[in-house]
């Protein structure tokens, strides 16, 4: 069989490459290290409970998630947001404050302080920034909109989307939107409402998932890319061979391909391409990756006292909490908790606390008890406890990421017909790391059309290096 392009990686990202590839008619293979597919996004069935260890939620406003939940015919098992879902909240002084869902919550909810709720308004007034030079999302929004906004609603956020910290992550790299209205408006606020009246779409998400959870989705595109897919597989390494490269699964065997797709974690892909590629090796292994952990719980609904009536919860630094924040995953979508329970999972860890990630299973469990006993009322033992580490959990965009990016885009144009995609481009989201491997199929198609005949499979031998 001729094989027009390797895929190192059988998460989303490498998954969705072989699907994009394969409807353009290529012949493709993804390796997978382990046993199973979909790398992060993992759902598994604990007793009638369902947990998310990965991702739990698509964000519906990138039009990637909906196209491929329709071409995998998965779209009679979507669902959306449950109707519980009515506040979100953040905690304050070791309480939950309820923000309502809508785009003035934060002003009608008592979490902020009048004064910094007047502070916000300054954002239209304020002279813009014009020395082009990327900054913190701390600095960028503590200048814009106050020092109180910045650290009791944006940090929150960002522990809740990044597992990261505000003061170190760059506004440039993930509010892009952001610095592009201070530039053109001279004012974010300004810009958003003008964006509302040319009808653009506000900051925000709408989200959904699956009947069966997050793992529905690269379920569906290993079922549809049958035994292209070879889990078990890890590649060691990938070399040039003449105007291809050869790629060496170990004991798996060695293949040779015109095309390479690395689609690993940023830390495998500066290991995998540091012969062939050393500047993007160098670039990839600069993005950092703290530990984060997941803590699932399911109780019998009398044993919590909230009404749970929201996404969950998040926390700020300033709080000092030992959860980054929390989600209510039964409210959130049908099918994670068998009759007359709840479920909850408590995120643990990344960039603000990377040592709690690294805590053993049960002192993790006993760690987010507390927090629930504390915030939502939730006592005895719990029907269900199931913890998830992950050792290196989100990639960190910090300041520079995108210079580090511009650098990973030309890969290709250094090493022609090598490919990286992943979650450490363009954001972490599953719906983003959908689109970059839209993206990243088309330049390798066009690649292929353009290199004719692809050089094909030479080799699946076991035990040839
Ligand atoms: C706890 C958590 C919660 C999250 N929540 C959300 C959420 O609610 N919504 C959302 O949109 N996103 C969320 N995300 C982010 C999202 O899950 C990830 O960014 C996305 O799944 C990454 O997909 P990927 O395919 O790029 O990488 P990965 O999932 O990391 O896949 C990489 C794959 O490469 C394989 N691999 C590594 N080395 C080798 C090798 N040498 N040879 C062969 N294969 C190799 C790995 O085994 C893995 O399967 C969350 C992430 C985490 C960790």
């Amino acid at each position: 069989m001729n094989i027009d392009a390797v895929i190192i990686g059988g998460g989303v990202s490498g998954l969705a490459t072989a699907h994009e590839l394969t409807s353009r008619g290529h012949k493709v293979i993804v390796l997978e290290r382990q046993a199973h597919t979909g790398g992060n996004a993992m759902s598994e069935d604990l007793d009638g409970f369902l947990m998310e260890h990965g991702p739990s939620t698509m964000n519906a406003h990138i039009p990637a998630a909906g196209e491929f939940s329709t071409s995998l015919g998965l779209d009679d098992r979507r669902c959306d947001l449950g109707v519980g879902v009515r506040n979100r909240y953040l905690v304050a002084d070791g309480k939950l404050a309820a923000i309502p869902v809508g785009p003035f919550g934060l002003l009608t909810a008592g979490y902020l302080s009048p004064v910094a709720k007047i502070r916000l308004l300054a954002d239209l007034l304020l002279p813009h920034r014009s020395d082009g030079e990327d900054e913190t999302i701390m600095a960028f929004c503590s200048r814009r909109f106050g020092r109180e906004f910045a650290e009791r609603v944006i940090d929150p956020l960002v522990a809740g989307i990044y597992a990261g910290r505000a003061a170190d992550l760059s506004v440039a790299a993930i509010f892009p939107k952001l610095v592009a209205l201070e530039k053109k408006y001279g004012s974010v606020t300004l810009g958003a409402i003008h964006g509302r009246r040319e009808g653009g779409k506000m900051p925000g998400s709408r989200l959904f998932s699956w009947s069966g959870g997050i793992a529905t989705l690269p379920k569906a595109m290993a079922r549809r890319l049958g035994n292209a897919v070879r889990t078990g597989n890890t590649v060691r390494s990938v070399s040039r061979r003449g105007d291809g490269f050869r790629i060496n699964a170990g004991g798996a065997g060695v293949l040779d391909a015109k095309v390479v797709i690395v689609a690993t974690q940023p830390h495998v892909a500066a290991r995998l391409i540091a012969d062939v590629d050393p500047a993007g090796a160098d670039a990839a292994g600069q993005i950092h990756a703290p530990p984060l952990a997941v803590v699932f719980l399911g109780f019998p609904r009398e044993n919590v006292a909230h009404p749970l009536d929201g996404l969950g919860f998040l926390t700020s630094e300033a709080e000092n909490r030992k959860v980054l924040g929390a989600q209510f995953c039964s409210t959130m979508f049908p099918n994670r908790a068998p009759h007359g329970h709840v479920a909850v999972s408590a995120y643990i860890g990344g960039a603000r606390a990377p040592d709690l990630a690294r805590l053993r299973a049960p002192e993790l469990v006993s760690l987010a008890r507390a927090e629930f006993r504390d915030l939502i009322g939730a006592v005895g033992e719990p029907t269900m406890a199931r913890v998830r580490h992950w050792p290196l959990g989100l990639p960190q965009y910090g300041v520079g990421h995108q210079g580090i990016v511009a650098d990973l885009r030309t890969t290709a144009n250094r090493q022609a017909g090598l490919f990286l995609t992943g979650n450490y481009f363009a954001g972490p989201s599953v719906a983003t790391c959908l689109e970059g491997a839209q993206e990243t199929a088309l330049a390798a198609h066009d690649y292929l059309k353009r290199a004719g005949n692809p050089v094909g499979l030479r080799a699946l031998s076991p035990g040839r290096h």
